[in-house]
């Protein structure tokens, strides 16, 4: 089973929109000619339709940061999964660590927000990931899998084709300290076998599950040498055209 690899760069709550432009643009010239891994970059909301706007007819694909779970409404500060296609995002990163510590989500608003963007055609990237304490208490593994039956409740398995999870532990996100590449592969491994008895083994195969926390140049090729890992999600490194450029041209 080859599954294309992505490589998705989070731009969180950086740049304003002339950077954001220029980075795209970067990232953009350093995706030229690249047919056998997918790029995405996820800037800030202010930026969007000026990123897309940026790297339209490149190989690079634009992503939201997150998603209201209506389409319109009294939703202050949220924004409508029609808003993000109409601002030329095709993905959507979804449940997030920041979004579910910091900010407050839970799975059921995760979950609502998974199945807007489906119905609406934007193509989620659903994130989870223990905190340090959790996996210092060996509960990953059942953490990881709440969140993915609950992240994924009413997700059809035809929807799944759309879907690719983030595997973020918490304790690596922003911190520089990576999960080594067994940690990683394990909880990868793990989640394809959830996958697989949620739904059924072919179509876990076919899902991409990326990791995420502190991805840089240097440790980019031996994690995607593991077999289940299928891409990257790359915060900090993402916001350097260099080093995110080395990360895209993995080995
Ligand atoms: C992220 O934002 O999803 C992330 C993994 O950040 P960092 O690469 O900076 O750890």
């Amino acid at each position: 089973m080859t599954r294309t690899p992505l490589i998705a760069g989070n731009w969180k709550m950086y740049l304003n929109r002339a950077e954001a432009v220029r980075l795209a643009a970067a990232v953009a010239a350093a995706s030229d000619g690249v047919t056998d891994r997918e790029v995405i970059i996820a800037p800030a909301f202010t930026a969007l339709a000026a990123v897309a706007e940026a790297v339209r007819g490149t190989a690079v694909k634009v992503a939201a940061q997150n998603v209201a779970w209506e389409k319109e409404g009294a939703f202050t500060g949220e924004v409508s999964p029609l808003m993000l296609l109409d601002a030329g995002a095709e993905m959507v990163i979804i449940g997030h660590s920041e979004r579910r510590h910091v900010l407050g989500e839970d799975n059921a608003m995760i979950s609502r927000r998974l199945r807007a963007a489906l119905q609406h055609g934007l193509l989620p990237i659903l994130c989870v990931g223990e905190t340090l304490a959790e996996r210092e208490a060996g509960s990953t593994f059942s953490v990881v899998e709440e969140q993915l039956a609950q992240g994924l409740v009413d997700v059809t398995a035809a929807q799944m084709d759309s879907v690719a999870i983030a595997y973020e532990p918490v304790w690596a996100i922003g911190t520089g300290k990576t999960a080594s590449n067994e940690q990683a592969q394990d909880v990868h491994a793990f989640i394809r076998a959830v996958l697989s008895r949620f739904y059924e083994k072919t179509l876990a195969e076919r899902v991409r599950i990326l990791y995420g926390g502190s991805v840089k140049p240097e440790n980019v090729d031996s994690l995607m040498a593991q077999p289940d890992i299928d891409g990257v999600l790359v915060g900090g490194a993402s916001l350097n055209a260099k080093a995110f450029a080395r990360i895209i041209h993995f080995q």
